[in-house]
């Protein structure tokens, strides 16, 4: 047997990256792992957790509206963008040093520098110019924001990962993007007293989801304020000087002019793969960069392995946790796993916000053939007394041949704190007789969800 300086190499302290190499050093690997920003990657650092955060901050505006009618007066409500800003990043770094330290106590070797493959066992660290080996090489190295190109000006949009950092925030912002990126910073931007558009090149928001529950958003955002544009893309970005502050008039495809304090583009992101020498170990990217895999993750190279977003399975945290977990468990606890990346609960924190597990409609009917659709709307009891116009939908797909809920998609308040339990029950293939012998719990907003008895046309 040939002698590595390590038993595994990961690539990358994301949520994948952290998972798979930590369980792997406290199984008694000699284990490393490189990082070349900072330890939690994306999820952590400028992902769902500062994003979840912003979320929370968006939703006093309209809670204040909402108290207003149960007989409080809040007048004094002031909202201070630098406070957020930093309180946030303050938490991130704690996240960021307890992933360290778990780490550490799993005696992983931290190196915080890029690294890029320089073989099928080796590894070059860049800033440090050293070379390791290892047995195994684990790439987790993320997504990244794919930037505006093509138009004139394109530099002056930024991307998520400049959102979560702004200096002050501007009094105008147009977001690029109709995918959930785009739709949750609409909606926090919003929220937090920012004049809002929304700029989409197809007609409806949130591809990939159920077409009521796209339908159901984009309505309420143009509701509540946001200026959905769609059909549309930027053609120029050009800066206006206007002394103090930076503004920008930008021109799009279907001949509108707008000025805009920011640009923000969340047009996708792209496995984070270029320049990392995979091609030095033989393996082959597919045209987005994703890594191809197997379902125990394993590259062409047979001691490479990659998780998470740089796969481009599922573009979930908990899906490259699971993937991580999968292969310690497989490599290096003697346990071979692999996940299902069936009946994955997804959820958009828009307004309203978004819970969603398993198939659309449209997607059901191409699987299964003839399907049986639940769907409800209503306002929400709270809202009722509040004076607050947004509505719930609710709508659960059945697969007619066996009765089996095969979809549930709910758009509003508390969705997916809600969605959570319902992909329990599709997860374990319940059917809809057993889902309406569940007694309904009064009075929430959740026991539509097991009241609803009629099939809807
Ligand atoms: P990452 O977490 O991206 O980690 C990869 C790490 O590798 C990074 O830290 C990177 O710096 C490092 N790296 C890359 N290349 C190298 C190299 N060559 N050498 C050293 N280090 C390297 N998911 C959810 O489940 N729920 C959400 O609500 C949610 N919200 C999101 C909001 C935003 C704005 C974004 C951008 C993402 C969101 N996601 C959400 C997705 C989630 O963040 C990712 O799916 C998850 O972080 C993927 O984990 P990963 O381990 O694959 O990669």
């Amino acid at each position: 047997m040939k002698n590595f300086d390590f038993d595994l190499f990961t690539l990358g302290a994301g949520s994948g990256g952290v998972r798979a190499t930590r369980l792997a050093g406290e199984s008694g690997a000699r284990v490393a792992i490189a990082e070349e920003s900072r330890i939690g990657g994306t999820c952590v650092i400028r992902g769902c957790v500062p994003k979840k955060h912003f979320v929370y901050a968006a939703e006093f505006a309209q809670s204040f509206a909402d108290a207003a009618g149960y007989g409080w007066s809040v007048e004094w409500a002031r909202f201070d963008w630098s406070k957020l800003r930093d309180n946030i990043q303050e938490e991130v770094g704690r996240l960021s040093d307890i992933y360290r330290a778990n780490m550490e106590k799993a005696n992983v070797a931290i190196f915080e520098e890029r690294a890029i493959i320089e073989g099928p066992h080796t590894v070059r660290l860049l800033a440090t110019n050293r070379t390791v080996t290892a047995e195994r090489i684990l790439v987790a190295a993320g997504g990244r924001p794919i930037a505006l190109s093509g138009v004139k000006g394109a530099e002056y949009a930024i991307t998520s990962d400049e959102a979560f950092l702004l200096d002050a925030l501007p009094s105008q912002v147009l977001v690029l993007g109709g995918g959930y990126i785009a739709v949750e910073f609409a909606t926090i931007f919003h929220g937090l007293g920012v004049e809002t558009t929304l700029l989409y090149r197809g007609e409806t928001i949130l591809r990939g989801f159920d077409s009521d529950v796209r339908h159901h958003v984009q309505s309420n955002l143009k509701r509540i304020g946001v200026n959905i544009v769609t059909g549309a893309v930027v053609s120029e970005i050009g800066p206006i000087a206007d002394g103090s502050s930076e503004t920008y008039q930008v021109r799009l495809s279907n001949g509108m002019t707008l000025e805009t304090g920011l640009i923000m583009a969340a047009i996708g992101r792209r496995p984070h793969t270029t320049g990392l020498g995979l091609e030095t170990a033989g393996v082959r990217l597919k045209e987005n960069g994703a890594i191809p895999v197997d379902a125990y993750s394993r590259t062409e190279c047979p001691s490479i392995w990659a998780v998470g977003d740089v796969t481009d399975r599922i573009n979930l945290t908990p899906i490259a946790i699971r993937e991580g977990h999968a292969f310690a468990d497989t490599e290096f606890r003697g346990r071979p796993s692999k996940v299902d990346h069936r009946d994955v609960p997804t959820a958009v924190f828009g307004r309203p916000p978004i819970g969603a597990v398993g198939f659309t409609e449209a997607d059901a009917r191409v699987q299964f053939g003839p399907v049986d659709i639940y769907k409800s709307t209503f306002r929400p009891m709270k809202h009722v007394v509040a004076g607050n116009d947004e509505r719930t939908l609710m709508k659960i797909v059945v697969r007619a041949s066996d009765d089996h809920v095969v979809g549930v998609h709910i758009a509003g308040a508390d969705a997916p704190e809600m969605i959570q339990l319902a992909a329990i029950a599709v997860k374990a293939g319940i059917t809809k007789r057993q889902w309406d012998e569940t007694v309904a719990l009064h009075p929430t907003a959740a026991e539509e969800l097991v009241l609803m008895r009629e099939k809807s046309q």
